[in-house]
C-alpha cells in the first residue's frame, strides 16, 4: 500500500456537529500554476498580476486534538434530505445551520464507497490536480461534484499530506454556506472526493459577468460570509483565502466557500506565512511580526472587508501593480466611489483595519445596519433575482 493509501486509511471523521476545536489550519489556493507563484520580496510590477499568482501554503496545526485512527467512511444526505432541503432553502443563520444539520442524519453503519456506486455526468470545471465531474449515487439518485485528484500528482507536488489534512477538516465542516465533502474513496490510481454539487458554479464569473453586484446582493453574500466565517472561527479554523475565486453559487443563489486547498504548497521559506491573493493579504501579513498575526482570525475580516469593497466596486481597493499593492494595504490606502452607499462604507472601513483586534467582529456585521437594510429575515437572493421579493426602498446601483 502506498504512502498516500496509508495515509487516507488514517483520517478522522468525527460528529459534524462537534463543536470541539478541530485544529487551526490554513486554507488556501492558488489555480496559478505554482512556478509561477512569487515572493513578496521578489515582487514584479505588473498591474493586476497580482492575482492567483502566491503561492497558498498551509499554516502549521497548532490545536490538532482529534486521534488519526478511524474509518474514512461517510454517508451520503438521503435523497429525501436533498429534495427537502432543495424545496426549502434557508438562512444562513446559526438557526438555520442548525436545522440543516440534522439533515444530514449519522448512520449507524457507514458505507464504504466506490466508483461503480456513480453515474458520471458532464465535467464541471478542472482544478490544479484532477477534473470535477456532475455524479449521481445509483441507489439514491443523489447528486453530487465528483472531484478527481491524481495521486502522482500530489506525490509529484508533494500534498498529499495537506490533502488528507484538508479532507478531515472538510469532512467536519457542515454549514449552509460551506461547501459540504460528503466523503472520499480511492483506486490505485486517484482519490475521490464526493462533493456538494453547487449549481451556479463559480461567483467570481457571475460577478464578472455583472461587472458589480447591486448592494442588496452584496450584503445578503457579505452575511452569508459572515455566517460561514463564524462556524470556521468558532471551530478554530481560518480560511485565509477567502476571495471570489473561492466561492460556488448554490442552486438557490446561495454562497458556499468551496475552496479548502487542495491545491495547497508549503515551501520551507518566508513565503509559508504568505498565503492567498495579494489582494487580499491582510497587512499583519505583509508586514510579518508575531506569529499570532499570522495564526489570528482576523485575518479573515479584513479579506472580508476587500471582498465587500470588491462585490461593490466590481475590483479589489487596493489593485495596482504589486508594490504599489503591497504599499497601499501595508498603509490602508483605498478610496470608495461615490456610487457606494455610505452605510457599506462604513463596513468596509470598520473591516480594513490596520490593527487586526480592531476589525468589526463577525457577531457585530450581521447586526450591521447595511447588512439588517439589506437582509430582511427569510428573503432570499434568488427570490429577489427573479423579481419576487424586490422591496420599494430597493436600487439597484
Ligand atoms: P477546483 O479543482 O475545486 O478548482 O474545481 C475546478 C472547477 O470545477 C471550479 O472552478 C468549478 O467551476 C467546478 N467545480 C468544482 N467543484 C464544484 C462543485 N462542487 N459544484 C459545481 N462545480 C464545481
Amino acid at each position: 500500500m502506498d504512502v498516500l493509501e496509508t495515509a487516507f486509511e488514517r483520517i478522522t471523521v468525527t460528529d459534524e456537529n462537534d463543536d470541539q476545536i478541530i485544529t487551526t489550519t490554513t486554507y488556501h489556493k492558488s489555480k496559478g500554476s505554482l512556478s509561477a507563484a512569487m515572493t513578496i520580496s521578489g515582487l514584479g510590477s505588473s498591474t493586476n498580476a497580482n492575482r492567483m499568482k502566491l503561492p497558498l501554503q498551509k499554516l502549521q496545526n497548532t490545536n490538532s486534538s482529534k486521534p488519526l485512527n478511524a474509518v474514512t467512511k461517510v454517508t451520503l444526505p438521503s435523497q429525501a434530505a436533498q429534495q427537502h432541503r432543495d424545496q426549502n432553502p434557508r438562512a444562513s443563520d446559526e438557526t438555520s445551520h442548525r436545522r440543516t444539520e440534522s439533515l444530514y442524519p449519522q448512520p449507524s453503519a457507514p458505507r464504504q464507497f466506490h466508483l461503480g456506486m456513480f453515474e458520471i455526468g458532464k465535467p464541471l470545471g478542472k482544478g490544479k490536480f484532477g477534473r470535477v465531474y456532475l455524479a449521481k449515487e445509483r441507489s439514491s439518485g443523489f447528486i453530487c461534484a465528483l472531484k478527481v485528484l491524481h495521486k502522482n500528482e500530489l506525490q509529484h507536488n508533494k500534498v498529499e499530506k495537506q490533502v488528507r489534512r484538508e479532507i478531515e477538516i472538510q469532512s467536519n465542516l457542515a454549514h449552509p454556506n460551506i461547501l459540504r465533502l460528503y466523503g472520499h474513496f480511492h483506486d490505485a490510481k486517484r482519490i475521490f472526493l464526493i462533493l456538494e454539487f453547487a449549481a451556479k458554479g463559480e461567483l467570481y464569473k457571475h460577478l464578472r459577468r455583472e461587472q458589480r453586484f447591486p448592494e442588496w446582493k452584496a450584503a445578503q453574500y457579505i452575511a452569508q460570509m459572515a455566517a460561514a466565517l463564524k462556524y470556521l472561527h468558532k471551530k478554530h479554523v481560518i480560511h485565509r483565502d477567502i476571495k471570489p475565486e473561492n466561492i460556488l453559487v448554490g442552486i438557490h443563489g446561495e454562497i458556499k466557500i468551496s475552496d479548502f486547498g487542495w491545491s495547497v504548497h508549503a515551501p520551507n521559506n518566508r513565503r509559508q506565512t504568505m498565503c492567498g491573493t495579494l489582494d487580499y493579504l491582510p497587512p499583519e501579513m505583509l508586514k510579518g511580526g508575531s506569529k499570532e498575526n499570522y495564526y489570528s482570525e482576523k485575518v479573515d475580516l479584513w479579506s472580508l472587508g476587500v471582498l465587500t469593497y470588491e462585490f461593490l466596486v466590481g475590483e479589489a481597493p487596493f489593485e495596482d501593480t504589486q508594490i504599489m499593492t503591497q504599499r497601499k494595504i501595508a498603509r490602508g490606502e483605498y478610496t470608495v466611489p461615490a456610487f457606494v452607499s455610505p452605510e457599506a462604507k462604513d463596513l468596509i472601513k470598520r473591516l480594513l483595519v490596520l490593527d487586526p483586534e480592531k476589525r468589526i467582529p463577525l457577531e457585530d456585521i450581521q447586526q450591521h445596519p447595511w447588512i439588517v437594510k439589506h437582509c430582511v429575515k427569510g428573503e432570499r437572493a434568488y427570490m429577489r433575482d427573479s423579481g419576487k421579493m424586490r422591496s420599494s426602498g430597493d436600487r439597484e446601483s
